[in-house]
């Protein structure tokens, strides 16, 4: 009887050692210590047995269940301790995948840096369309109706709507302008308020001239504004996005919406003064225009010309970007070429 019982427990063992996995032991478990389990069929014919017989048998079989109980303690930690998430085969030594981690491009970057640094300055973030009407892009904006702009070779156009005027005649924005009086409309003043955004010109492109290129446009209007606040803010800006004190200077300038208008040039960054392709030679690259906001476009946004004033500052984002990185052709940011981009990770 005992020799039978030392072959249950070698047997049971060896059955919990070859349990691959948490099902196969738990069903080893039932089958060596269940009710129909071999082990409680030689507790069952204790019966018949003699006392002492009777004693040493059912003390071995409390001892081998003992015996089971810990070795299937065992074998589950260890089933635990080296189960994988990975099903199947899997093969360590094979090479890794490489994770190819993209980026901003650099005027996404160039917009959010002036973002951070309008915001600073308490303006608010707004967009609108692409798609504008000759109402906001020219009428509102104090364009003479002769004005070139407005003609086909300056501006695209939406098919169908060429014959229409107004409101009804759309466009895709020759600058972002036109959101200004949309926003005073909406909100009112006083305000002060950024729109970056991506407008369209049908011009042809070269070193400094693309057809579609990003703007970044800042409006103050308020009561009692200076124009010399204005110079302050622009340096302030200025001083913000390329972390050092960049040379301005400022030339009278004409646009239909301001009185008076005014060019903001910066120093050519790419040459420091000196004269590069990108600067025309001059050493100084035009970077803002803007002026003081025409009485007749406040009256566009119902708002008073005797009562409120402002000024427009367009910041040129791709020239801002060309200074920030010595890039001597605009078309490069539109090119889509990986080489270029991935300088600016
Ligand atoms: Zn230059």
């Amino acid at each position: 009887m005992l020799e039978k019982l030392e072959r249950i427990c070698q047997v049971g063992i060896e059955s919990i050692e070859s349990a691959g996995n948490l099902d196969d032991l738990e069903a080893v478990r039932k089958e060596l210590t269940g009710k129909k389990s071999s082990l409680q069929e030689v507790l069952k014919s204790l019966g018949g047995l003699e006392t002492d017989i009777r004693k040493s048998v059912g003390m071995k079989s409390n001892e081998i269940k003992k015996n089971f109980a810990e070795k299937i303690k065992e074998r589950e930690a260890e089933i635990v301790s080296s189960a994988s998430f990975v099903e199947g085969e899997f093969d360590l030594t094979l090479p890794g995948i490489e994770v190819n981690p993209g980026s901003l491009h650099p005027i996404t970057q160039m917009c959010y840096d002036l973002n951070d640094a309008f915001r600073s300055l308490g303006f608010e973030l707004y967009s609108e369309d692409d798609i504008s009407s000759e109402k906001y892009a020219f009428d509102n904006m104090n364009f003479a109706a002769d004005h070139p702009a407005r003609q086909s070779m300056d501006t695209y156009w939406i098919d169908g709507t060429e014959n229409k005027s107004g409101a009804e005649r759309l466009c895709l924005r020759p600058h972002l302008t036109g959101g200004s009086v949309r926003y005073l409309l909406e909100k009112g003043a006083p305000a002060r308020f950024v729109y970056p955004g991506r407008v369209y010109r049908n011009e042809n492109t070269d070193a400094r001239h693309e057809r579609a290129f990003f703007q970044y446009e800042a409006l103050i209007v308020d009561k009692d504004i200076s124009f010399s606040s204005g110079r302050v803010m622009i340096d302030a800006i200025l001083e913000k996005v390329f972390g050092r004190k960049v040379r301005t200077r400022m030339r009278e300038g004409f646009f239909p919406f301001t009185e008076p208008g005014y060019e903001i040039d910066m120093q050519c960054l790419v040459c420091n003064g000196k004269g590069c392709k990108v600067c025309n030679q001059s050493g100084w690259i035009e970077v803002m225009p803007g002026g003081v906001i025409h009485p007749n476009v406040l009256k566009a946004a119902n708002l008073d010309p005797e009562i409120w004033t402002g000024f427009y500052t367009n910041i040129g984002l791709d020239r801002l970007v060309m200074m920030r990185y010595g890039v001597d052709d605009v078309r490069l940011f539109h090119s889509g070429d990986l080489r270029f981009l991935k300088q600016f990770k």
